[in-house]
């Protein structure tokens, strides 16, 4: 294999094809029977009682900020180290956010400084189970359990990550066994993908049937939420909801896709395996700590290298043709942030995490020379040897 090397790549097997195809043919582009296939597979999948699919992952958070009551006068506590949805769908409903430092050698919200938070407009907390580890949930729940405060997980790198308990218990992530809701992403570059698209898994029956009003403005035809009933034809707007449905078509190529992850997951965890076997050997990098009860779902591998030298291995990746990136830039650096009232927002966490992150590629089908060729390429711009 030839080319440029990204740092994620989706997997299109001809099975996946030949789904999307049926699909195509078949009577229903948007809304037939696919969707609730794919929920069904997704639920068990996690092994949660309810998933709502969504035609984003921004979407499913809105949603599910929607249903756990963030509007005007709240706020959504989650990390500054994730991507700009996780607070955004916050202000989307009138709501704002706080930001909970990290832990600078995990990436993961940091318990105790959840656990600092005076401000009494925060009525969720969103953990983003980072690069695919399990943030410490355990720890987040008794917190939000003391605060009254409801547990959203991003777990939009997490799909298939389990942690253990300090009981030895094992929970798979989307599961909700300590948290409300749990969200995830099929965008491309994540695990499993429908194109764009997302979930939204839950244990809890109201919040289930909210966020289902929510995908479609709001409305609803089942006859026990019904008020009146004029026919057949007959439906209700109960509140403003969206368009947030995912259509047949993107739950065919989602289906096909969940099928084949759990080998995909396997061959995640051998590359990640292969990097820090060579990685241990090198000085000044260091892969991210993995939580000890997390059995991540290695959405991302990132390095802590020196601050001064990431700029040079970037470029030294770069010109060999391999993608790295950076995840992520602090959300309140943004100019948008910044003009929102957070231009003196710090965290010192975030802050050290941010210098000197570096993410270098991971997929599935990605081989143990390509790990050596990104291995050279980080050794070469950290200026220990030529590569
Ligand atoms: C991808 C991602 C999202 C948003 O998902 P989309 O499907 O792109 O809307 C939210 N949070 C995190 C941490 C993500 O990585």
């Amino acid at each position: 294999m030839s080319g440029f090397m990204p740092y994620s790549r989706q997997e299109i097997s001809d099975a996946d094809v030949a789904a999307v195809a049926e699909a195509l043919r078949a009577s229903h582009l948007t809304q037939g029977p696919l969707v609730e296939r794919f929920e069904a597979d997704l639920a068990r999948f996690v092994g949660a009682r309810f998933a709502v699919v969504f035609n984003s992952g921004t979407a499913a958070l809105h949603a599910a900020y929607a249903a756990a009551g963030i509007g005007p006068g709240t706020s959504v506590l989650t990390t500054p180290i994730t991507f700009v949805a996780t607070a955004n769908a916050s202000l989307y409903l009138g709501g704002s956010v706080r930001f909970a430092d990290v832990e600078p050698d995990s990436a993961q919200m940091d318990p105790d400084a959840a656990d600092d938070q005076s401000d009494k407009s925060i009525k969720v907390l969103a953990p983003v189970h980072f690069g695919g580890e399990v943030a410490g949930i355990e720890a987040l729940a008794a917190v939000a359990e003391a605060r009254h405060w409801t547990i959203v997980e991003d777990a939009s790198h997490a799909l298939g990550a389990t942690y253990r308990t300090s009981d030895g218990v094992e929970h798979q992530v989307g599961a909700c066994d300590h948290s409300a809701i749990c969200c995830f992403s099929f965008h491309a570059v994540k695990q499993i993908t429908t194109g764009e698209g997302g979930a939204a898994t839950t244990n809890d029956e109201a919040l289930y049937r909210r966020m289902k009003r929510f995908r479609t403005h709001g409305i609803t035809r089942d006859a026990s939420e019904l008020t009146a009933n004029d026919g057949p034809w007959y439906y209700e707007q109960h509140e403003l909801g969206y368009n947030y449905r995912l259509t047949d078509v993107q739950c065919a190529l989602g289906r096909s896709q969940l099928a084949r992850y759990p080998g995909w997951l396997a061959a995640r965890r051998q590359v990640a395996a292969w990097y820090e076997e060579r990685f241990a050997s090198v000085a000044d990098i260091e892969p991210l700590r993995r939580p000890q009860w997390s059995r991540g779902a290695h959405h991302l591998f990132v390095l802590r290298v020196p601050p001064t030298r990431r700029r040079a291995i970037y470029d030294e990746l770069l010109r060999r043709g391999i993608g790295a990136n950076v995840h992520y830039i602090p959300v309140y650096h943004q100019p948008f942030y910044q003009r929102g009232g957070f231009p003196k927002t710090v965290r010192p966490g975030a802050e050290e995490y941010y210098r000197s992150a570096l993410t270098i590629p991971l997929f599935p089908a990605m081989t143990e020379d390509q790990v050596d060729q990104v291995v050279a390429g980080v050794v070469a711009g950290l200026g220990g040897r030529a590569g």
